[in-house]
């Protein structure tokens, strides 16, 4: 790997606004690459580091993209910085928790392809995962090769009327040129989309580099070992992209803001009811129903905001009660350790 300074890391007056004097001199900063059980794998002007979590974080904490500030002179994360971007989705599985995915990524790739997988409803539902991330969404249609693109970028419109959009054939070198605006020194680029639309093909064309020689043998302290994947991997013409198994499962969780942000003609519409609690399916005084009346919005589109709606307010719902069980059981914890301190007495 080459040296990278901090700016072709990523760095910028975001993170650069976060240190205080003491951190200036002594602080050195590191963006997360890879994250493992108990350790992170880095990276910093000297090249990548292997870092441990201090009591207060767990991997589970830090995402990859992460910027920390590590200890002067350990091999320890000191403090994590705040994110500019962070993507999340709710844990599979039993556990109801908000699961982070990647944080600071500038530009989030919606792959699809010009064929039968196209669908306009999920896309629309990455531009609500971008939205809520705080990214730039960019829709990369590929496989424009094989057939006319123009339906496709019709329905795209139709979505989104400010998204970019471009056509790329993953395969070609050439992919690296249409998607190098959203690139270069320091910017991360995260994809995502349904499996066979030519992401990992399209990841190869900007890293250089196939799959299976994604993992680097290196030496340090503990002898010569095979590293794990980095899942933060460097872009030919400069800029970073994220790929990790996380990325292929995003989700809805706590997405308010982007759905709002996405349908935000509903939501001013829904802001002329009524009722403050307009449900918009009948009640008198209803903006949006008038809406629909008139042709001035597309009833298919209300029934996309109301999935996805629902679709949120499941998620987030578990993760709420989750987190204010958690809470609930902390509260008991704390004071059953207190009163057993004020029982045994100071020293134990
Ligand atoms: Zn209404």
């Amino acid at each position: 790997m080459t040296d990278f300074t901090l700016a072709d890391l990523g760095w910028s007056a975001v993170f650069q606004s976060q240190l205080d004097l003491e951190d200036i001199e002594t602080a050195r900063p590191a963006r997360v690459a890879a994250i493992q059980r108990d350790r992170a794998v880095v990276l910093m002007p000297e090249g990548p580091e292997t870092v441990t979590f201090p009591g207060h974080l767990s991997a589970g904490d830090v995402a990859v993209g992460d910027w920390v500030l590590l200890e002067p002179d350990t091999a320890r994360i000191a403090r994590l910085l705040d994110r500019a971007t962070e993507i999340a989705r709710k844990a599979a599985g039993e556990a109801a928790r908000r699961q982070l995915i990647a944080a600071n990524v500038d530009t989030l790739g919606i792959v699809t392809a010009a064929s039968a997988e196209f669908s306009a409803p999920r896309i629309e539902r990455y531009l609500v995962i971008a939205a809520n991330a705080g990214g730039q969404p960019l829709v990369i249609l590929t496989k424009a090769d094989l057939a006319d693109p123009s339906p496709y970028l019709d329905a795209l419109r139709d979505v989104s009327r400010d998204c970019p959009v471009v056509t790329v054939d993953a395969r070609s070198p050439e992919a690296a040129k249409e998607v190098a605006a959203w690139t270069g020194r320091g910017r991360t680029l995260a994809l995502v989309g349904s499996s066979g639309v030519g992401k990992t093909t399209l990841t190869n064309a900007l890293t250089g580099r196939a799959e299976a020689t994604a993992s680097v043998r290196e030496d340090d302290q503990r002898g010569r070992h095979t590293t794990t994947f980095r899942a933060l991997r460097p872009i030919l013409g400069g800029g970073w992209i994220v790929d990790t198994p996380g990325m292929r499962e995003v989700g809805l969780v706590e997405a308010g803001d982007g759905i709002g942000e996405v349908f935000a003609d509903i939501e001013a519409l829904a802001e002329g009811c009524r009722f403050r609690d307009c449900s918009h399916t009948g009640e008198p005084g209803c903006a949006v129903a008038a809406a629909i009346e008139t042709g001035t919005l597309d009833p298919a589109r209300l029934d996309r905001w109301r999935r996805l709606v629902a679709e949120d307010a499941r998620a987030s719902e578990t993760v709420a009660e989750a987190r204010a069980r958690d809470k609930r059981f902390g509260k008991v914890v704390r004071r059953i350790v207190a009163e057993r301190k004020r029982r045994d007495g100071p020293g134990r």
